[in-house]
């Protein structure tokens, strides 16, 4: 860890839970007090809905905008000064502490959707004529927005696969940023981030500040109910609240979770570029989805463990890929860094696997009629993209959330012509078996 990391974390964080408790009981209670609104009366939080504030004075309202993403300017303890939703608002507020306090981060800020986190984390401190490096299983539009838009600004992309080759790694004079999904989507493909960061940081030992490389992960798919990337060393943690945060399926958002010394130029990105989550959307997060996430996911997992082995087992699929299964690749990476709140090894709510076929064509062709079949016959699994929620969906990444890829960089990321997306949601195991049995015995 940096000097200057030491110096940043001095600073009292509001993101804990009191001394002694655990983080889950945070991610229900929270504060009982916080400066973010006087709601000391009542048990759930308000929804507030006031895209403007009342100031009382001039000076109250020159004090807000000052004070703006000003971290030497804004102290946890005072309360705060909220002026426009854009710039500030308190059940988002609300909802930041507790995500940063569950990724164990310094600050955290919500987005409209997962692809403005992680448009923000990207590019908020690039320019012209830097590099990304990226992993290069990617969800599709990070994919999009790589191959597409960062290059429109000068941007340079380059793709490393951290799985295989991390030893081969070289990271240049304008690397600003190393990149990476872990469990990556589609294929649960496992990076170990302990390692990259640990190269990371050897690079920005000789660097000056502003020229530092972040090593960004995108945690969507784990969550921190089962992995804390900043706790491995990353430096920052992007994703989705509209996977396995929400869980419900009834809500998009997006998060950044990171240190102190990004916060400020995170917040002006994000109020120039306009792409804050709203309170409504914030609001049913911080009561139902955050508070809910370990007990959901739980369920899911031991779901995800027993359909794994079943799968592994049958004649029609080919290959399973569950971060669970100890003959999965990267079984002991992610024994190690898939952890719960107490330490539990959490391999997640996600599986991946491949329908048998002689041929690619066969494969492909199987495993749409899987997914048809499904989509017509199923009661407990869906044919739906996303992921987290309460019920099971899945999909076939080829031809659907992963169709933007072009066939060779689809092959390079590892997604087969039979691969098929499971993401478990807490119905009864049996019945999801139940699905899965007949669509098999069906193609
Ligand atoms: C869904 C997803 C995103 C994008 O999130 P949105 O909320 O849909 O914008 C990013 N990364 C991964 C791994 C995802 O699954």
């Amino acid at each position: 860890m940096s000097s200057r990391r030491k110096k940043s974390s001095r600073r009292p964080s509001p993101a804990a839970p009191p001394r002694g408790y655990d983080r889950q009981s945070f991610l229900i209670h929270g504060h009982a007090r916080t400066r973010h609104w006087d709601y000391s009366h009542h048990v759930v939080p308000p929804l507030s809905s006031s895209s403007t504030f009342r100031l009382e004075s001039h000076e109250r309202g020159e004090a807000g905008f000052c004070g703006f993403a000003d971290p030497e300017k804004s102290d946890f303890r005072k309360p705060q000064i909220f002026i426009y939703e854009r710039l500030d608002e308190p059940v988002r507020a609300l909802l930041e502490e507790r995500l940063a306090a569950a990724e164990g981060a310094e600050m955290g800020a919500c987005f409209a959707s997962g692809m403005a986190a992680i448009s923000t984390a990207l590019l908020h401190r690039l320019q012209a004529g830097d590099e990304i490096v990226a992993h290069p299983t990617l969800y599709g539009c990070t994919y999009s927005l790589l191959a597409n838009w960062a290059p429109r600004f000068g941007i340079k992309v380059r793709y490393h696969d951290l799985a295989e080759d991390l030893g081969r790694l070289r990271l240049n004079k304008r690397t600003r940023a190393v990149y990476c999904e872990s469990p990556a989507n589609p294929t649960l493909q496992i990076v170990d981030l302990a390692a990259v960061a640990e190269k990371v940081a050897a690079v920005n030992r000789g660097r000056r500040p502003e020229e530092e490389i972040r090593f960004v992960v995108d945690n969507t798919f784990a969550t921190p109910a089962c992995q804390r990337p900043l706790e491995l060393g990353a430096d920052v943690v992007c994703g989705s609240l509209t996977k396995g945060i929400n869980g419900f399926g009834t809500d998009m958002g997006g998060y950044i979770a990171t240190a102190k010394r990004d916060e400020s130029s995170i917040l002006v990105f994000r109020k120039d570029f306009g792409q804050p989550l709203s309170p409504t959307p914030a609001w049913r997060i911080l009561n139902f989805g955050l508070p809910t996430l370990t007990l959901r996911t739980r369920r899911q997992e031991e779901t995800a463990c027993e359909i794994a082995e079943w799968l592994a087992a049958h004649p029609k699929v080919a290959r399973v890929r569950y971060p669970g299964l100890p003959s999965s690749p990267g079984y002991e990476i992610a024994r190690r860094q898939m952890r719960d709140f107490h330490g539990e090894f959490a391999p997640g709510s996600l599986l991946y696997f491949e329908v048998a076929g002689r041929s690619v064509k066969q494969a492909a062709a199987r495993a749409d009629a899987l997914v048809d079949y499904i989509a017509r016959r199923s009661y407990v699994i869906t044919l739906a993209v996303s992921l987290g929620q309460i019920r099971t969906l899945i999909e076939r990444p080829g031809g659907m959330t992963h169709s933007v890829l072009p066939p060779e960089v689809a092959r390079t990321a590892g997604i087969g012509a039979g691969g098929i997306r499971l993401a478990f949601g807490i119905e009864d195991p049996r019945d999801i078996r139940r699905d899965l049995e007949k669509a098999l015995a069906a193609v």
